[in-house]
Formats: C-alpha cells, structure tokens, sequence
C-alpha cells in the first residue's frame, strides 16, 4: 500500500478487507495481462475486443449470460434485474466490484475501459433494462461475454450535444418493420461492431426511440477507425443506415422507451466517465508523487522543493475530492448528480495529468513516459457522453426547475 492511501483512511473512503481483496484481484490482473498489451493496442497493431473476451472469462464478470440466455430476464412471470435475490450487502459489494473493475482497467488503459464500458454497459446494459425477454435473449448474452460487440449510436454529424433536436436519423414504419436512414459519427467501436442500438426519429409520430440493428443487415456500413488525439486503444467511427429493414420486433422494449431513457443512459454513462477520469488522475499522481521522490536536481530530490510539493499537493487535493464523489456516487442515481460528479472529475482528470507532465519535466512530454498518453485520453472525457457546457447547462435546469430539483433532492435523502 502506496503511503498517500493510508493517509487517505482519515477520510471517509476506506476498504473493508473484502474490497481490498477484490482491488488487489483486479489490479494484479490489469497489470500482469493488460499492461503488457498497451503499447500494441495504442498502436493499433491488435484490437482491444480479443483481450476484453478473455478478461471476461478469466474474472467470471459475465455471471448472468447463461441465465439471461435461457429466460430472456425473466422469473417467477416477471421481468427481472437479475436471477438472484441477493441481500443489501451483496449488492453493494456487487456495485462496488462494478466500480473497481472500472478504475483498475482505466489505470492501464482507459481507451481499452471505454470500448468495454460501452458495449457490455451502454449497448448490452441498456438492452437487458429496456428490451423484451426475446431482444435479451437474443442480443445480451453474446456481448456480456464478449463475443459480440456493442455499440450505441446517438451521435451525428450535425447533431452532438443537442442530440435529439437536430437528429436527423428516421424510421418510418412500413408493415411489420421500420425503414431505418442515417448516419450516426463518434461512435465507439464502430468499425468492428456486430450490434448497433441506435437512437432514430420516427418519421410519422417525430417521437425518438432505439432500434436494435445488426452488421450484417443490409444497407448497414461503418467507416474505418478515425485517427484520433487520445483513447487510441478504443476504436471510433461511423456507422451507415440506407433503408435498412428493421424487424418491428427490434424496436427496443416495443417502443414504451422515450427520451426519458436515453437521459438516464446518460446519467449512467456520466457515472462511467467521471469514475474513468478518476482512474487515471490517480495513475498519473502516483507516478508523479514517485518520480519527485527519486528525480535528483541540485543535489537532492526534487521533492524537497517546496514548488513541487505545492503542486503534489494541489493534485491530492484533487484526488481525494474525486475519491470521495466516484464511490460515493454508488448511493444517488439523480441526474443533476451525475452532472456534477461527471463535469468535476473529468475536468480533474486534465488538470491532474496535466500538472503530473509538469514535474516530470521533459520526460513528462516523451511518449514512452504514460503520462503523455494519459493526459490525451483524459481530455475525451470533458467532451464525451456531454460537455462540459452540457452538464453546466443540465445542472442548471435542474436547480431551477422546481420539479427536477424535488426530484433530485429527494435521490440525495433516499441514497
Ligand atoms: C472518441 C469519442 C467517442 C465517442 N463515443 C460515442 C458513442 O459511442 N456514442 C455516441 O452516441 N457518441 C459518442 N461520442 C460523441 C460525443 O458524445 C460528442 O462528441 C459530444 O456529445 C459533443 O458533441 P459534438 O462533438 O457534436 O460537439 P458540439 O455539440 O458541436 O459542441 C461543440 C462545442 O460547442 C459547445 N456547445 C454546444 N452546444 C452548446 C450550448 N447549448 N451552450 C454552450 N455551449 C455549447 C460544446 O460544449 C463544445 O464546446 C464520442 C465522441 C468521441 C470524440
């Protein structure tokens, strides 16, 4: 154990023996099988998916395919979360599991973090909460373990941050399927995905609904991967919809889903981001916090410089701050929470990576140190799954909405 975590035990976040036997799990696995494969997946010389697979099979994280394969999700007659009814304790620990897989991945690759995040979460997660037991048996099993990839196409050319006033994507009815024409860009793990939940308007009622779209249907095509600044692991591109056939049958939970869902698709994925950016804050100062102890100038280490440590300091201050909102966030499930967990710890994760360059000088700025990478892939997360400007804009509404705020601090009692 690194001294700053000890210290850290004065503060409200301390790991029960159990979590740190799950911590210690994750970590050595991240760092015996993932570390070694960085260097070939930032170089896209191998794709991230074949290691995803393994690693859900080496660490049993797709317990429930088996059962979701035979029942679509469904027990004793009812549409069902999960096949046990586990007590309060196993599924805070379950969460917390969640949680940590989630900052051990990201530590060594945050890009490699985000193209499992979105298609065993965003893709197959949402599917398994909003679809019929015939679409989850269909599509979820596969991708929880890996074998399939998901994708989750909101995003277009012209339509980013106002998502659904400017989408341009349609489905129109016709029959027994929907005609589907679009195009989707940004998305993850396009290139080489195998199922698509994508966001469209239909073309009658304007009302926005996810359909399930397979690769291999016609008049579906992606673009090559983009070259792009950070997360270079987690392929990016395109995807192409000229008058697809939907079966109406792949219209996600039969239509019932709105806007409402998609926002709190987006809630879930701000979580994500703000425990990925946390993740690789906490990299990048224990390799700072390192290097100022051993680095030699003028004699001594540079850690006795009293401007260094201010900036040690100033990092830990940010770290320990976000620590405390990315485990504590597990207990609220508001929106406005979401935001403001999303917008302050991606906006950690620049500075600290940022100010870790710093006290490592030259060698900050050489690609073979990790902070260089670091520092690119966290800038994704202040633009990613909503800008910064979108979640101050979010917070807002939702403080001087009366309704959105009784809504949120009822979350807060309730969590
Ligand atoms: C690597 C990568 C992976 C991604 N993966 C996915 C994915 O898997 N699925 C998916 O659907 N999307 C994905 N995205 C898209 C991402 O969510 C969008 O890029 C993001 O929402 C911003 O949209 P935009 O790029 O069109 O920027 P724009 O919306 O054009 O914004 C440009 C600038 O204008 C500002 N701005 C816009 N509107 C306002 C306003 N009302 N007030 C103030 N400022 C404003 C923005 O904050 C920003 O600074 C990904 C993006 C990247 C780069």
């Amino acid at each position: 154990m690194l001294a700053w975590e000890v210290d850290m035990a004065v503060y409200d976040v301390q790991f029960t023996d159990m979590e740190r036997g799950i911590r210690d799990q994750f970590r050595k696995y991240m760092e015996n099988e993932l570390a070694p494969l960085t260097e070939q997946l930032e170089n896209q010389e191998i794709l991230p998916f074949p290691f995803i697979e393994q690693m859900i099979a080496d660490l049993g994280l797709a317990p429930d395919a088996d059962w979701l394969e035979s029942t679509g999700g469904v027990k004793n007659g009812e549409s069902s979360a999960e096949p046990a009814d586990d007590d309060e304790e196993t599924k805070r620990i379950v969460t917390f599991a969640g949680n940590q897989l989630t900052i051990e991945m990201a530590r060594v690759n945050p890009g490699l973090c985000s193209s499992w995040g979105v298609s065993v979460g965003l893709c197959a997660g949402n599917i398994r909460k909003h679809g019929t037991p015939e679409q989850i048996k269909k599509y979820v099993p596969s991708v929880l373990r890996g074998q399939k990839i998901g994708c989750w196409c909101l995003t277009e050319p012209g339509a980013g941050s106002d998502a659904f006033g400017s989408m341009r994507t349609t489905a129109k009815k016709t029959g027994d399927s929907y005609i589907l024409n679009g195009s989707k860009t940004f998305i993850t793990n396009a290139p080489y995905g195998d199922v698509f939940l994508v966001y469209a308007k239909d073309a009658d009622t304007g009302a926005i609904q996810a359909y399930i779209v397979e690769r291999e249907w016609k008049g579906v095509t992606t673009s090559k991967p983009f070259h792009k600044m950070g997360m270079k692991t987690s392929p990016t591109g395109e995807v192409f919809f000229d008058d697809v056939e939907v079966p109406a049958d792949n219209l996600l939970g039969r239509g019932v889903e709105d806007r409402d869902h998609v926002r709190k698709s987006l809630a879930g994925e701000r979580l994500g981001i703000a425990t990925l950016s946390y993740a690789l804050a906490e990299k990048a100062f224990e390799i700072a916090l390192e290097y100022a102890k051993s680095r030699e100038q003028g004699g001594q280490p540079i850690a006795n410089y009293q401007l260094v440590q201010e900036r040690l300091a100033r990092m830990y201050v940010d770290i320990s701050n976000s620590r405390r909102i990315v485990y504590a966030k597990q207990q609220t499930g508001s929106v406005i929470d979401a935001c403001a967990a999303k917008l302050y710890v991606a906006e950690v994760g620049s500075r600290v990576t940022q100010q870790a360059i710093h006290i490592l000088g030259g060698y900050g700025y050489i690609s073979e140190y990790e902070v260089e990478r670091l520092v690119r892939d966290a800038k994704l997360l202040e633009l990613g799954g909503g800008t910064t400007e979108i979640q101050i804009l979010t917070i807002a509404r939702h403080l001087l909405d009366e309704n959105a705020g009784a809504q949120t601090f009822e979350a807060h009692r309730v969590g």
